[in-house]
């Protein structure tokens, strides 16, 4: 074991402050990182504050990390010392379920082992994130960069990217389509890029008018406010696939209003409570309401691929670890420009 300078929470009740934890010896197929970059998701404030319950405690959040390779287990094969490598959602799964087999080990019948506030397989040791200098992880589950991504904008496609990338895939985005994204933070951003990039016309829904000439300069055709009931009225049958990205509870039955006929609404934010919907807004135009949680490593990779092919990354505020309780403080506000980024060179 060694020991890993990083920003922990001891409580749901507490703010983040520096701490130490450790890290396993690089087993044979183990990669050691060295973290450069970890994007903060929101996610990570949800499971913060236990927002979703069984938080574990102390808790060090990150899942969009990028770092280079200090450290090689003898077997590895994939990683090279020195090049950038990534680490999103999860660590490790069981590798032998249907799912996993298949390739979405965020299903994993035994419990994927995720990044942070979860346990290794063994179900004993804990995860601890990317808000620390080095993580340990097995080749299997940590993916490739391609050379000349900016690393900092590049970290969030590990959640941001990989979320909104896996839904627009599974209801075949295309050109001419057209996709309404609700909520312009760090996964609306990343969905307003990736669709606008598959020829799909992007409409932003958001309740901020000072994001208008970014959602354009994103590739967004149209913006709209959603505060304004007149608005959410005129937008009545429009869409064919509507991203909800939003992290606080809002009616879903006035979006469900803005689908087309057979379109599709998809939840990717996840705030705490419970939403009511009444049947006649999915029956009425026989819509469709509809979840979708990150995606697997061969997907994600397939995604941080794409960007690289594309030149997406994210728009980011890199910022010093001492200042996350602050970022975290904008997030809620919807204040994000629009992904924060911790430059884990300021931990010491
Ligand atoms: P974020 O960067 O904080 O963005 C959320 C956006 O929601 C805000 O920027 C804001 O956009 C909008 N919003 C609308 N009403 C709001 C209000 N009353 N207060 C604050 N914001 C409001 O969050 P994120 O990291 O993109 O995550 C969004 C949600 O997705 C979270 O619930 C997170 O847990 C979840 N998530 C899910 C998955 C998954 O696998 N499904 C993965 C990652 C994250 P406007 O200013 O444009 O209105
Ligand atoms: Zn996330
Ligand atoms: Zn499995």
């Amino acid at each position: 074991m060694s020991k890993t300078p990083a920003y922990a929470a001891p409580s749901a009740k507490s703010p983040l402050g520096p701490s130490t934890i450790e890290r396993r010896e690089p087993r044979a197929s183990d990669v050691l990182i060295e973290i450069l970059f970890c994007g903060i998701c929101h996610s990570d404030i949800h499971q913060v504050r236990d927002e979703w319950g069984r938080g574990i405690f102390p808790m060090v959040p990150g899942h969009e990390i990028v770092g280079r390779v200090l450290q090689l287990g003898e077997a590895v094969t994939g990683f090279k010392l020195g090049e950038l490598a990534g680490v999103g959602c999860f660590v490790d799964s069981c590798r032998a379920c249907e799912w996993c087999r298949r390739g979405f080990e965020q299903f994993c019948e035994k419990g994927a082992a995720f990044t942070y506030n979860g346990t290794e397989m063994d179900r004993t040791t804990p995860t601890y994130g990317g808000y620390s200098r080095r993580i340990v992880v097995d080749e299997r589950y940590v993916l490739r960069i391609a050379a000349g991504l900016d690393p900092a904008a590049t970290a969030p496609l590990m959640c941001a990217g990989i979320t909104t990338y896996s839904p627009l895939r599974q209801w075949e985005c295309k050109q001419g389509d057209r996709v309404g994204v609700v909520g312009l933070g760090g996964l609306g951003h990343m969905a307003v890029k990736l669709a606008s990039s598959m020829g799909a016309e992007v409409t932003v829904l958001s309740t901020s008018r000072r994001k208008e000439a970014d959602a354009r300069r994103m590739g967004a055709q149209s913006f709209e406010i959603t505060t304004d009931d007149a608005t959410l009225d005129r937008l009545a049958g429009r869409f064919d696939l509507l991203v909800d990205t939003v992290s606080t509870p809002h009616d879903y039955n006035r979006y469900l209003a803005m689908l087309r006929p057979y379109g599709t609404m998809v939840l990717l934010g996840m705030p705490p409570e419970p939403a009511p919907v009444a049947p006649a807004s999915l029956i009425l135009g026989n819509r469709r309401l509809a979840g979708s949680n990150i995606g697997g490593i061969a997907e994600t990779q397939q995604m941080l691929d794409y960007c690289a092919d594309k030149g997406i990354v994210s728009d980011v505020e890199v910022i010093r670890i001492q200042e996350v309780n602050g970022a975290y403080e904008r997030m809620l506000r919807g204040d994000v420009r629009y992904r924060f980024v911790i430059d884990l060179a300021t931990l010491e």
